[in-house]
Formats: C-alpha cells, structure tokens, sequence
C-alpha cells in the first residue's frame, strides 16, 4: 500500500495534510526519514511512524453509533441524509456501511463496519440474532399481545413472524414495552403491532446480539467498539 494512503487511511490527515507532514520530515519508515508518499509499505512488516508515535494498521472498523431519527440507515440516499454524513473523515475511509437497517424514524443502536463477513453473520436469517428495541404504543399493550407474539403474529403480507418476546413496562392509552426479535423483516416492529391494531409511535434498538446500546452516547453520537466489546460481542 502507498505510504500516503496508508497514513491518510489511518486517520493521520487529509492527502494534502499528509504530504506536508511528509515534506516537514516528520514521517519515519524503518527509523528512516522519508519524504515520498509513493513509496509502497507492508502495513504488517514496515514500522511507520509520525512524529515518533507508531502507525497502527487496522483493516476494519467498527462503530457503535446511537443513530439519530432523520436519517436514512444506508451509505447513501438522493434524497435524505444517511448516517454516514454523520460520520469525520478518518472513519469514513473505511468505507463502512450500516450492519442491518433502522428506519428514517427509528433511534438507537447501529453497527457500521467495513467488515462483510462479519454483517452477514449478523444479518443472516439463519443465525437468529436476538434484536432488542424499546417501543411506546399508542394503545393498550396486553397479555394477549405477549401471548400472540410468542406464537408469531401474521403481517400484512401474510408471512408469520417467529416468536417474539414481549415484555410490557407500562400499559395505557400509551404503552411501553421492550420487544426482542429474531428477524429483520422491513418495519418489522411496526407491522407486528399493526397486525393487533395497534401504533408504534416510538422505537428504538438497545440491543443486537451481545452488543448493546452504550447509553453514555447521546443521539447522533457514536464511538468505534472497545476491546471488550470486538472481543466478546462480535
Ligand atoms: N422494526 C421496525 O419497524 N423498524 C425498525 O427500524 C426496526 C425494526
């Protein structure tokens, strides 16, 4: 890889930036000075460093981000904004793109990676991946609900959903509840409510498998995963 990529990939700064940290000679390949961007480096095997601190290679990234309503879950959109304008300049190389969709309107836990094979897995229907969403109902939530939606509800569509687990935290004209689901269906939640007449007029996802919602993250707000979270999450 060309030197100048790597450290611009990297997060170091813009191409232009680069290119004038490599003039001022403050970029070492091998305990060398170097001040060609087109030299090619082995991020694995070549030592880089800028102003004496290493230049870690990462491949892939992962960002938790607490998606916002207003934007569209896609990398882009002719219309509306995505969640990828919300992201700096240092992330966005990567290229990463959201791991499964929220709609425009839902907040919450997002995933964005470069890495493919990891969203498949996360989004394979055959891996049942447990999805957690908080949701306010305009309506009565009821044990008959939690009963319907362990033994799957029937969409508009016709398509039975799986089982679903309901947990109901408050119950009146407007309802709260948490819901898990299996599925990724389109406007899944939505539609589970419409088939027993009822409105979600709120949603948002905690959860996604073993990762969950850092609550500390404002709406809008996002941060790459920790170790902890690459390590036992993913
Ligand atoms: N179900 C929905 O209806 N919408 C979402 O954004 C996610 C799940």
């Amino acid at each position: 890889m060309r030197l100048d990529k790597l450290l611009a990939n990297m997060g170091v700064g813009s191409r232009k930036e680069v290119k004038s940290l490599l003039k001022k000679k403050q970029v070492t390949v091998n305990h060398s000075i170097t001040k060609d961007g087109s030299i090619h480096v082995d991020p694995n095997v070549d030592l880089v460093k800028v102003n004496n601190s290493v230049i870690h290679y990462q491949k892939y990234t992962y960002i938790m981000m607490n998606k916002p309503p207003g934007y569209i879950s896609a990398t882009e959109d002719k219309k509306d904004k995505t969640v990828i304008d919300l992201l700096p300049d240092h992330l966005r190389h990567f290229k990463p793109f959201p791991v499964g969709r929220l709609d425009k309107d839902t907040e919450g836990l997002l995933l964005l990676t470069n890495d493919g094979e990891l969203a498949h897995q996360l989004t394979s229907p055959k891996k049942d991946i447990e999805k957690k969403y908080y949701a306010k109902i305009k309506g009565r939530v009821t044990h008959t609900d939690v009963e319907n939606f362990l033994s799957g509800v029937t969409l508009d569509d016709g398509y039975h959903t799986k089982p679903a687990k309901l947990d109901i935290i408050k119950s009146g004209h407007i309802s709260e509840v948490e819901i898990i689901i299996t599925e990724g269906k389109y406007h899944q939640v939505k539609r589970m409510f419409e088939s027993v007449n009822k409105k979600v007029i709120y949603l948002q996802r905690m959860e996604m498998g073993e990762l969950s919602l850092d609550t500390s993250l404002a709406v809008g707000a996002f941060r790459e995963l920790n170790h902890a979270e690459l390590y036992y999450c993913l």
